[in-house]
């Protein structure tokens, strides 16, 4: 390992001078430790180093200065200095920042900015074969082959050798011991290219040129891009990473679900001749290692990417986009829990440099921005061409119910009759998977629930099983109950997408179907894959959840029916009624993108409900109004603060205990209100009680000094935790 270090690694002997420095560590600690620094070596704030913690030697960044709250005599010194770029001032703002806003320890941010654990390790080349001299040896029929397949390539790697050949690893081991093949080395191929921004783009309508040359100032600052599904919102920001790369500078795009983006990197590709770089979970160890120091020397140019990519450690980053703004996708839930929509807003402030947020259907929290001008505002009316947007009509289920036991109304089931007859597409949209949300016992009422988790057990029919989609629990259907014994008594209770799928298959048993959940879309290329399926017609039928929602372009698909419209909105979210306009208005958007005009019908017990009325209008508008108005009235986001906590434990009473105690030391102060504990609709999860506190700020207090205040010297006992949730969007 020693070879990657700087050759100024002191010996062990040598004393060290007084020089201190602050090292982060990518751990949840409180902050930089001070180290000593060797003499003699060159050491400046940004710095990789490694450094002893306890018996190990563990990589960080030089901090800044020291903090000389330890005595001489116990501090430790740097032991190398990794001869990689420095990691860049702004990336280490922003990390500070973060933590500072969510409350987490420095150094696990730090630790997502550094998330590729060999990262650090030299960029080494692969092994290849060449031709060697074939006289140094038998020749037989498989080495002839081998030799043949180098013929019009100088080398290729032994894996793909070995199978163009047609031969095992071992002929060509044997062969290059004979030395009838070389060894030669092979440098590795990068995961992106180098985007061309000089290609030519769409031609722009003028809405959309107008729109894109305002982007191509580039001014600091935080844009909205807001329009229409199909307006070209994509085509118009293309023009800014464009104008990016032209000043030579690196751009990030940040997508919500980064299986779904193949049609985006299509596109991309089409438009600047050549793949982003890309960050994501399904990324190899080596495409990771590759990207994050192409990033941090400046070659990846641009990068596309999930949440985490805003933490990669950019060199010299010129613009910012977050397509699909309002996705609750943006949310990181479980360790620094962070909204990288709005981290986004702070990394480009910190670097001066713009931020473009791209939606149909922004957040709530957005428009407010823009309209108290804190945003800019750009608006794309129209769709491009000759497409319209769909005819959205309400199917009232208290007046035209389906039958009994069935979830299609008689005017969907006619809708999907005639597009059918047409020839054309249809989607039906339930954000449910599975077969039945619940199970229950008609002889004595007993419902299946998850013994890990406060939630109902969720049939799966095509696995043949029951699933908590919580903890992952998974048991076979029971044959009889198993509260009181009665055989053959369990019935399945609403509907899933595999139940509507079983409906239509028997209402229409000629169309062709296709299911589409993360059941169905296990991981990006069955996703590709099925999307390929819908969008070049090879199904009639297209039974989905929201991940069916977002951004496609299914050219034939003319009707979507929402079996369910309602059901987002139970339950005590504050944003209930925004997701489900913003989620319907997206699956709306599904239909109708080419020349054939789309319909869309909404199943729905209350039509006169704001939201659906909006989306039956299509007057976004007027809705958000109302709901701002609510918010403003209740002094709830964007127009007040919160921020939960949430303990937990596998013993309730010591919940419960802490929870107490916790209530008892609760801040009290004008503007500040803390409601709970309360159990937490989610009260067992995986096994852990769970209570919730909800921390309720007016805006122009900060909160995270007062909840520093309350729960900094807290210490838990046991298995108790408590986590902090800033701007929380999951109330569960
Ligand atoms: P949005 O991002 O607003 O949903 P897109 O950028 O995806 O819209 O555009 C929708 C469709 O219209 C895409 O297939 C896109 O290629 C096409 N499109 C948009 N603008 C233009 C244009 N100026 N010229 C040609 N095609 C366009
Ligand atoms: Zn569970």
């Amino acid at each position: 390992m020693a070879s990657l270090f700087a050759s100024n690694t002191p010996p062990e002997t040598e004393a060290a001078t007084d020089r201190r420095i602050g090292v982060l560590l990518p751990l949840p600690l409180s902050g930089a430790y001070d180290y000593l620094v060797p003499d003699g070596m060159d050491i400046a704030a940004g710095d990789f180093v490694e450094v002893p913690l306890g018996s190990r030697s563990i990589l960080g960044v030089v901090w800044g200065e020291a903090k000389d709250d330890v005595p001489r005599a116990k501090l430790k010194q740097i032991e190398a200095r990794l001869e990689i770029a420095p990691l860049p001032e702004i990336s280490r703002r922003f990390i500070d920042w973060v933590a500072n806003y969510c409350l987490s320890a420095p150094g696990a941010v730090l630790k997502m900015a550094m998330s590729v654990s060999d990262a650090f390790k030299p960029e080494r080349s692969l092994k290849a074969y060449a031709v060697g001299d074939p006289s140094l040896g038998q020749m037989t029929a498989s080495r002839q082959r081998v030799l043949e397949a180098l013929a019009d390539i100088p080398s290729m790697l032994p894996s793909d050798l070995a199978k163009r050949a047609g031969v095992t690893a071992g002929v060509l081991t044997k062969m290059a011991e004979l030395g009838q093949l070389r060894v030669v080395a092979q440098p590795l191929a990068k995961p992106f290219g180098q985007p061309d921004p000089d290609l030519p783009g769409a031609q722009l309508s003028p809405a959309q040129r107008a729109a894109a040359d305002e982007l191509i100032q580039a001014h600091a600052g935080v844009t909205l891009l807001d329009g229409v599904t199909g307006s070209g919102k994509t085509e118009v920001y293309f023009e800014a990473i464009a104008a990016c790369l032209k000043r030579g500078k690196q751009a990030l795009i940040l997508l919500p679900e980064i299986a779904l983006t193949t049609q985006w990197l299509e596109r991309f590709m089409e438009r600047f001749g050549a793949a982003p770089g890309q960050w994501h979970s399904e990324l190899t160890g080596l495409e990771r290692r590759l990207t994050w120091r192409a990033v941090l020397r400046g070659d990846a140019k641009v990068i596309v990417g999930a949440r985490s990519a805003l933490f990669l450690p950019f060199r010299d980053l010129g613009l910012i986009i977050v397509d699909e703004e309002h996705e609750q996708a943006f949310k990181q839930e479980d360790g620094v829990v962070y909204q990288a929509r709005d981290m986004a807003v702070v990394r480009g402030h910190l670097a001066q440099i713009p931020v473009i947020l791209a939606s149909a259907t922004p957040s709530l929290e957005t428009m407010h921005n823009v309209e108290m001008g804190r945003y800019r505002f750009l608006h794309l009316p129209d769709r491009h061409g000759p497409a319209q947007l769909p005819e959205v009509r309400l199917v009232d289920l208290r007046r035209e119910p389906p039958p009994r036991q069935s979830w299609l109304s008689p005017p969907l089931r006619e809708a999907i009759r005639a597009t059918l007859e047409r020839k054309e597409q249809a989607l039906l949209f339930l954000n449910r998977r599975g077969y039945a949300p619940l199970t229950l016992c008609r002889a004595c009422g007993h419902r299946l629930q998850c013994p890990n988790c406060s939630a109902w057990l969720v049939e799966h029919r095509y696995l043949g099983r029951l699933q908590c989609h919580h903890c992952g629990f998974e048991a076979p259907p029971p044959a009889k109950c198993p509260a009181c014994g009665a055989e053959g008594s369990m019935a399945a209770c609403g509907p899933g997408v595999e139940r509507v799928a079983e409906e239509a298959a028997a209402l229409f048993p000629e169309a062709s179907r296709l299911i589409l959940t993360s059941d169905t879309a296990s991981g990006p290329a069955k996703t590709a894959e099925l999307l390929r399926m819908i969008a070049q017609r090879e199904v009639d039928l297209v039974i989905g959840t929201q991940i069916i929602a977002k951004g496609h372009h299914f050219p034939n698909l003319t009707l979507v029916g929402v079996v369910d419209a309602d059901l987002g909105l139970s339950g005590g979210d504050l944003r209930a009624a925004e997701r489900t306009f913003q989620l319907l208005h997206q699956v709306a958007g599904r239909a109708g993108r080419a020349d054939l005009a789309g319909l869309v019908l909404i199943q729905t017990y209350d039509p006169s409900r704001p939201v659906m009325q909006a989306l039956k209008a299509g007057d976004r508008d007027r809705f958000y109004a109302l709901e701002a108005e609510e918010r403003r009235v209740a002094g709830m986001p964007p127009f007040g603060r919160l921020a939960a906590v949430i303990i937990s434990g596998s013993d309730p009473d010591e919940v419960d205990r802490f929870g107490q105690h916790l209530a008892r030391t609760a801040p009290h102060q004008d503007g500040i209100h803390v409601l709970g504990p309360a159990p937490a609709p989610l009260a067992l999860l995986r096994g852990r009680h769970r209570r919730r506190f909800l921390v309720k700020v007016r805006r122009d207090v900060p909160v995270q000094p007062v909840l520093r205040h309350w729960l900094g010297g807290v210490k838990t006992r046991g298995d108790l935790a408590l986590e902090i949730d800033i701007d929380p969007y999951s109330f569960m």
